[in-house]
């Protein structure tokens, strides 16, 4: 039986305590609902951090104590985001990965902002970006998980391989039903084409957004992947009920996993499926 790996967004860098006051957004908030999810059967736990005012930040210091408060009560893979938010900058978004995360996403590409108060603005990614944060990681033995958001993207994955950036197994992760211009939307269609694309030697995850997360997760088990669900891609349980903790939808994708027929992938399970050799 085929493992399903489930990866955990706790927090995201747009969602906010207004839009659902269960959103974890301070260190000791992040640590439980980690453990929480860990308990329910996630395997990895992608990370952004907040300032005590619930901004998105880049601060070394609160992933560190993120990550010591996370390995205090687990051995959860921890993913940190190079994506961070908004008002970030490059450097900003790197320095998460001298907290030594096992994985770390990578955005693989450009888009516009159509929401939220930076609504209008780029979200830029170029192509020099890229290769920057790649070679972080590849110095720190950090696999990346590469944000794939529409099938251009994937020429970007390409464009690390052919310079080594990045090692075997590839890790990518399509994000479908983003609201930003150029991301394609959550539907078996693209995900059946996105697929085409993929690299040999790569290993995929499906983030849905919103209401799109519950079928394209599901979808991406029956089709060879693994599955992200959190809330920092989706907020509510169903169409008007709000999401009580991540691991609510954490332990909605086991309990699909496990009548579809598939195992869930423990966080040591996810270290040798992935190859993960960083620090733990
Ligand atoms: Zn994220």
């Amino acid at each position: 039986m085929r493992k399903i790996i489930i990866t955990a967004a706790l927090t995201g860098g747009q969602q906010t305590k207004d839009r659902n006051p269960n959103l974890p957004e301070q260190p000791d908030e992040i640590a439980e609902a980690a453990h929480d999810c860990f308990n329910e059967g996630a395997a990895i736990v992608h990370l952004h951090a907040r300032d005590i005012n619930g901004v998105p930040t880049g601060d070394l210091a609160v992933y560190s104590d993120i990550h010591a408060r996370i390995r205090e009560r687990c051995n959860i893979v921890i993913q940190d985001s190079t994506g961070g938010g908004a008002n970030l900058n490059l450097e900003q978004k790197a320095e998460c990965l001298k907290a030594h995360p096992e994985l770390a996403s990578l955005n693989m590409g450009s888009m516009l902002r159509t929401i939220g108060k930076h609504s209008g603005s780029v979200f830029i990614n170029s192509q020099s970006d890229i290769e920057y944060f790649a070679r972080q990681m590849l110095e720190r033995d950090i696999k990346p998980e590469m944000e794939v958001y529409h099938h251009g993207m994937l020429k970007e994955v390409h464009n690390l391989i052919q310079k080594k950036l990045i090692k075997k197994p590839y890790y990518i992760n399509f994000v479908m039903g983003m609201a930003y211009q150029g991301a394609v939307d959550g539907t078996a269609d693209n995900l059946v084409t996105l697929k085409t694309l993929l690299p040999e030697d790569s290993i995929f995850n499906v983030t849905g957004i919103g209401a799109t997360q519950l079928p394209m997760t599901t979808l991406s088990m029956l089709s060879g992947g693994m599955v992200r669900v959190g809330m920092e891609d989706n907020i509510y349980y169903k169409k008007g009920v709000p999401v009580e903790s991540n691991a609510q939808l954490v332990a909605r994708s086991v309990r699909l996993a496990r009548e579809l027929g598939f195992e869930i992938a423990t966080p040591d399970d996810a270290r040798e499926i992935l190859e993960l050799h960083a620090n733990q």
